[in-house]
């Protein structure tokens, strides 16, 4: 879309959108000048938001990979997916169980569009239009419930979503609804921007900054407090090495992760139901 091939019906390219803001963070294609332009803007204030976008995307990997490798979950659902990007949940599940079922849900027609070309051919995976602020119809949607056994454990996949829903929209009220539906032995996994705290005043000012541009140009995007974040997970156990910068969680290589502006700001975690 971005080499000026035409504008998909009923999408107005010329505001920023949330799910194609990110993808221009991740140096996707999938995006118009608007969404560059919120780019553009960020980078000025945080010049290394594109390797918080990264560690977004390398800690969904390291999560999948564990899910499906160490916990033996064999079915995702990944709630406000995004655009199609590089190690979507299906392959990487896949890489360990061929047979792992993914449903991937967004409120966003164009990540429908382009989930439905990428899953065309693909017996275990598939893309939901959802809005998460009403779990119940997601969850009791026939197109799931078909899907997915419920009568065993599913991962919940909640990366970058929670910090675009208002306090108002109630993101406590709406984890313990699908925490609530779910088995024990099924996990939920969140990353989400955080606010960076005292001990970072320069993260901190620069974290109020972008939140203000991006509730400007996008009308979303919050930093939260810690135990704002942990109380999503509720009475589950939370996996070491807990709610964390995404760095820190399980890394491959120990010691390479760089203290930026990003780092204290945008942080994840893994919980287990008992
Ligand atoms: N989960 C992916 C990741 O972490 O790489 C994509 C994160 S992207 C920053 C946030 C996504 O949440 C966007 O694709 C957006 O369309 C979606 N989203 C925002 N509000 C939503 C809502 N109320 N219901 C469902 N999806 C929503």
């Amino acid at each position: 879309m971005a080499g000026g091939e035409p504008n998909p019906p009923g999408i107005d390219i010329t505001k920023p959108n949330i799910a194609r803001v990110y993808d221009a963070f991740l140096g996707g294609k999938d995006n118009f000048a608007a969404d560059r332009a919120v780019v553009e803007l960020t980078l000025r204030i945080a010049p290394d938001a594109v390797a918080g976008a990264k560690a977004n995307r390398a800690f969904l990997r390291r999560v999948v990979r564990y899910l499906a490798r160490e916990a033996g979950i064999t079915q995702f659902l990944d709630i406000g997916s995004g655009l199609p990007s590089s190690g979507n949940v299906h392959e990487i599940a896949h890489e360990v169980n061929p047979a792992a079922r993914v449903v991937y849900t967004d409120n966003d027609p164009v990540v429908l569009m382009h989930g439905q070309a990428l899953l065309a051919d693909k017996r275990t995976a598939k893309v939901v239009t959802a809005d998460v602020r009403r779990p119940a119809e997601f969850l009791e949607a026939p197109e799931v419930r078909d899907f997915i056994d419920f009568s065993q454990p599913v991962a919940l996949l909640m990366f970058s979503i929670l910090h675009h829903i208002s306090d108002e929209e109630d993101p406590a009220g709406i984890t313990a609804k699908f925490r609530d539906a779910v088995v024990p032995g099924s996990y939920l996994a969140i990353s989400s921007f955080r606010m960076p705290g005292p001990e970072h005043p320069e993260d901190t000012a620069k974290a109020l900054a972008v939140q203000k541009l991006f509730n400007e140009k996008l009308g979303t995007g919050l930093w939260r407090e810690h135990l704002e974040i942990l109380n999503w997970f509720g009475e589950w156990e939370l996996l070491d090495p807990g709610l964390v910068p995404m760095p820190e969680w399980r890394p491959e290589v120990q010691g390479q992760a760089k203290r930026n502006s990003t780092y204290y700001g945008y942080v994840g975690g893994v919980a287990r139901k008992p």
